[in-house]
């Protein structure tokens, strides 16, 4: 194995991959085509487990191969594809033995991984655009990021943690917009005989 010279995860290094590649892709517009993007690197092959989402292997001819499991949620299919081709992107397979890594090595490159798709499947200038059709509110309660979430196809969690990196509104604010909006939903129609969907 050789010598790893640096710490990982590679935080700037992981960004700068995904708007280099956004860049190259000319910017497109979200719900990323993920599928399409993983297709240009890589031949996709479904399989049913229990276990891993998925996982990518690549050939000594240099070709990719991911394997998606078919058993996992449809929701989470962006995310798996925008994975492995993080992977891919990130010259993971390249750089290392991908058979000799001790499970921490791979749970820090799985982290570079996430930095990566969070800064691909969200890029900001897609929430400028959205921001500037939409209108920008005041503060995003629940329905204004549960709208977010689906324009980008992600996770609550992944869009609260995005909204957070890029300063547009806290963890902890959101979250608790989230888990109060219902109570503050019901208080508003008793109080006024009005409802608000
Ligand atoms: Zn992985």
């Amino acid at each position: 194995m050789k010598d790893i010279f640096f710490i990982l995860p590679r935080k700037d290094f992981a960004i700068e991959r995904a708007r280099n590649f956004l860049k190259e892709k000319g910017y497109p517009q979200v719900p990323m085509p993920v599928k399409k993007h993983l297709k240009e690197y890589s031949t996709l092959y479904k399989y049913e487990d229990d276990e891993e989402e998925g996982f990518c292997v690549k050939e000594t001819t240099g070709e990719y191969k991911v394997y998606v499991n078919t058993n996992i949620m449809e929701g989470r299919n962006t995310w798996t594809y925008a994975h492995e081709l993080a992977h891919i992107v990130l010259g993971h397979h390249d750089d290392f033995p991908y058979n000799d890594l001790d499970d921490e090595t791979l749970e820090l490159l799985d982290q570079e991984v996430d930095i990566f798709v969070s800064e691909y499947l969200m890029p900001q200038y897609a929430f400028e655009n959205y921001f500037f059709l939409k209108g920008r509110s005041a503060y995003l309660d629940s329905p204004h990021i549960g709208a977010l979430k689906s324009f980008f196809n992600v996770s609550w969690e992944a869009m609260i943690f995005r909204l957070h990196n890029l300063g547009y509104q806290d963890k902890s604010i959101s979250e608790y917009y989230i888990s109060t909006y219902n109570e503050r939903k019901q208080t508003f129609s008793r109080y006024t005989g009005f409802s608000y969907t």
